[in-house]
């Protein structure tokens, strides 16, 4: 029995690898890293691109984990969302990201807008509205102020749900974006069903926009697709002044990316957001 039990943990260990080694150490620890409150909002600046203005940010999902560091989103988010903690995640977010722009409104930021990314299992159900509603009276906070990014993989989960969601959102005057738009397969009928106000251009796209021209093909016709449709376009991962200048010249409204800031901690991106204001 002793050799057998041997001969199984040496399968084992030898099948896990180093990915699932750190899935199981990461969703080990998720449940409790929320309870310990060990996870942060990043902001990332976006930017009006004609006036080079700072309009807003996007929150990002930081994870410090006590041996690991600092983990980023992509590594523990699929987790969190087969695990189901995403729910009372996406909550605390939602929470912490409405309670910001409550905290603007008193430092002298109550201009601007933070988007927030919501997950699929968000979108289904019925209890987000009633959730957003609850957190915006607990801080006074703009509606209009805050904006909820939701893929297009996610919104065509269930098309005629995600229809009436986004309408809900809507008609508090909570702004919808269409998260890494042109990634999720689908065709464009959506645009005709859903009420939105923004789409978001993903960085695949904006990456090779000097040297592909299918990519930059691809990236001028969102934008006039999206201003014939009367929504506005920002791009994400610009990196470059001439992926910058492009957008520009193609009447992209708004960018975000590493060549204006990358994502920072809440108080960084509210000195920063500050100094320009006196300045
Ligand atoms: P996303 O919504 O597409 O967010 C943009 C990602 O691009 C972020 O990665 C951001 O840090 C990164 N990025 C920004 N500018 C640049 C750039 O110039 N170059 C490059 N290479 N990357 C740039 P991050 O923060 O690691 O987030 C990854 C993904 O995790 C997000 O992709 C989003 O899908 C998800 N996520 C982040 N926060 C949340 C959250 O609170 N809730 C949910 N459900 N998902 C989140
Ligand atoms: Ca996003
Ligand atoms: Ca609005
Ligand atoms: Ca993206």
């Amino acid at each position: 029995a002793k050799g057998s039990g041997r001969g199984q943990f040496q399968f084992f260990s030898r099948e896990m690898n180093a990915a699932t080694h750190e899935r199981l150490l990461l969703e080990s620890r998720l449940w409790q890293a929320l309870e310990q409150q060990e996870f942060e909002l990043y902001l990332q600046p976006q930017i009006d691109l004609a006036s080079g203005a700072v309009i807003g940010a996007e929150a990002l999902l930081r994870w410090h984990h006590p041996e690991l560091g600092t983990v980023g989103p992509d590594r523990f988010i699929p987790i969190a969302e087969e695990s189901g903690l995403i729910l009372p995640l996406g909550e605390w977010v939602l929470q912490r990201a409405i309670g910001l722009l409550g905290h603007w409104q008193t430092i002298g930021l109550g201009h601007l807008r933070l988007a927030v990314n919501l997950s699929a299992r968000q979108c289904q159900g019925h209890a987000l509205p009633a959730q957003l509603d609850r957190l915006l009276a607990a801080t006074g906070a703009d509606p209009e102020l805050l904006e909820l990014e939701i893929t297009e993989s996610a919104a065509m989960q269930d098309p005629e749900h995600s229809r009436a969601l986004l309408q809900q959102l809507r008609a508090r005057g909570i702004s919808v974006a269409i998260d890494d738009f042109g990634t999720g397969y689908s065709s464009l009928s959506y645009l005709k069903l859903f009420e939105l106000d923004r789409i978001k251009i993903d960085r695949g796209f904006v990456k090779d926009i000097e040297t592909d021209p299918n990519d930059a093909a691809i990236v001028s016709a969102t934008i006039g697709l999206a201003h014939a449709l009367g929504l506005e376009v920002i791009a994400e991962g610009v990196e470059t002044a001439a992926q910058a200048d492009f957008l520009r010249a193609h009447r992209c409204d708004e960018a975000q990316g590493y060549l204006f800031a990358r994502p920072m901690p809440a108080a960084d991106f509210e000195r920063a957001a500050g100094a320009t204001l006196d300045g």
